[in-house]
């Protein structure tokens, strides 16, 4: 058995390759892999324009005014977004200009409209202003030539926003790792059955299927196998053609966990099987090589719904990220233990908790409760992990722990 670093280490040393690059359109690549930089060709803003409704002036012109003695400027025109105005700004002159209007010629500063008040061409403005004042000045959000995305980062809504300020159409990203699901068990039926006594429902390939959805790749649910060698055997062939393939349940001890067996039998290479954590021990991790085809990478989870999602979220998600050249890290933070938690063994502990603000605005963190790993309802309660390493002998109350998020 070997220890979760050296899983994620096996892990990292063995998924080599990065899916091909596709372009899609601008509506569609929210969630998805960036795979090129993206540079501006462009300065944003395109142009110096007002961040005030006001006046635009000309500093020099209102060096001395104040609340007493406001100096009086003639208003020569009005500049407002999307309707410049032409002319010069001269000495004591301004323009009315509106939020991301053009700064107008001559003039090199704005002063907001609460410091005005205007009557019959005239504006009097009390107070000085400085060169530059309430101007966003070209490029200054993003230059021409730089890098205003990097690759590698997964597109979030305020991504789209600047592509679309950029005028970048069509995007370019990381194709989606396929990823097939392969549940077994005899015991299994499909969610929108009614289990007779001795059934129960399929919940986890639901779970790894939204999932998956949710990490950027693209599951393909490959159904329910039998536990027998023939039926595993079957949907396998299936499944090794993908990117990722994902079983649950039979990698155990029991007489129908057949996993191990029939990996071997497909020429699986298993580079780790049992890990040293709690839940989610039984974990096999391969790689299937055929001739002339990319690599499958095989994640054979444990049964038990909670132990499955553990899993996938500790080992299948950062291999979809390599896959996807996704580089962002997992956040790991600290909050303030509720309640004793006792651990002694010398497994690495990955507990269910519930993480929020206390009243003084700190996080701390308490378990779901019930650890059984057949209690799925407990991962649905839970919005972290809480994680013991080794060598600990648990948490007491008020102690600061490690927290993953969920
Ligand atoms: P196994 O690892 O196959 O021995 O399964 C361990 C436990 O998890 C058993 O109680 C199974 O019935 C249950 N189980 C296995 N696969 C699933 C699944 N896809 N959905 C829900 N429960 C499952
Ligand atoms: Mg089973």
């Amino acid at each position: 058995m070997i220890n979760f670093q050296e899983a994620i280490n096996l892990i990292k040393e063995n998924i080599n390759r990065i899916t091909p690059e596709e372009t899609v359109p601008l509506a569609l690549c929210s969630n998805r892999v960036l795979s090129q930089d993206i540079v501006s060709n462009e300065d944003l803003p395109l142009f110096d324009n007002s961040s005030m409704d006001g006046f635009a002036i000309r500093a020099e012109d209102v060096t001395e005014a104040s609340v007493e003695w406001p100096k009086e400027l003639q208003v020569i025109g009005e500049s407002s977004a999307g309707k410049n105005f032409e002319g010069l700004v001269n000495i004591n002159q301004s323009v009315r200009i509106m939020t991301g209007a053009k700064i107008p010629e001559g003039s090199n500063a704005v002063v907001e409209v609460e410091s005005t008040s205007e009557s019959d061409g005239i504006v009097s403005i009390r107070r000085s202003v400085q060169y530059g004042e309430m101007i966003r000045k070209k490029g200054e959000n993003i230059h021409s030539g730089d890098i205003s995305i990097p690759k590698g980062k997964l597109i979030t809504s305020s991504d789209v926003g600047v592509l679309a300020s950029l005028g970048i159409n069509n995007v370019p990203v990381r194709t989606k790792p396929i990823i097939g699901i392969l549940s077994s068990g005899n015991e299994l039926i499909e969610p929108y059955k009614i289990p007779l006594e001795n059934q129960i429902r399929n919940s986890s390939a639901s779970a790894i299927y939204t999932a998956i959805n949710e990490s950027g790749g693209e599951p393909i649910d490959i159904g329910i196998a039998k536990d027998n060698k023939i039926d595993l055997l079957d949907k396998f062939e299936i499944g090794l053609r993908y990117d990722i393939l994902i079983t649950t349940g039979g990698v155990s001890m029991g007489k129908y966990d057949l996993l191990p067996e029939v990996l071997k039998e497909m020429g699986v290479e298993v580079l780790f099987y049992k890990v040293n954590i709690k839940p989610g021990k039984p974990i096999m991790f391969g790689t299937y090589k055929e001739p002339n085809a990319e690599t499958c990478y095989v994640f054979s989870l444990p049964g038990n719904p909670v132990s499955s999602l553990v899993t996938y979220k500790l080992f299948v998600l950062p291999a979809i990220k390599l896959l996807l050249g996704d580089n962002s890290n997992q956040i790991k933070i600290k909050a303030i233990l509720l309640h004793d938690i006792n651990k002694n063994d010398n497994k690495k502990y990955f507990i269910r908790g519930i993480i929020c603000n206390n009243e003084d605005g700190e996080l701390t963190v308490r378990s779901t409760g019930t650890q059984s790993s057949g209690a799925l309802i407990s991962m649905s309660l839970a919005n972290c992990l809480i994680v013991f390493d080794e060598e600990s002998t648990g948490g007491k109350i008020g102690e600061k722990v490690n927290v993953i998020m969920l």
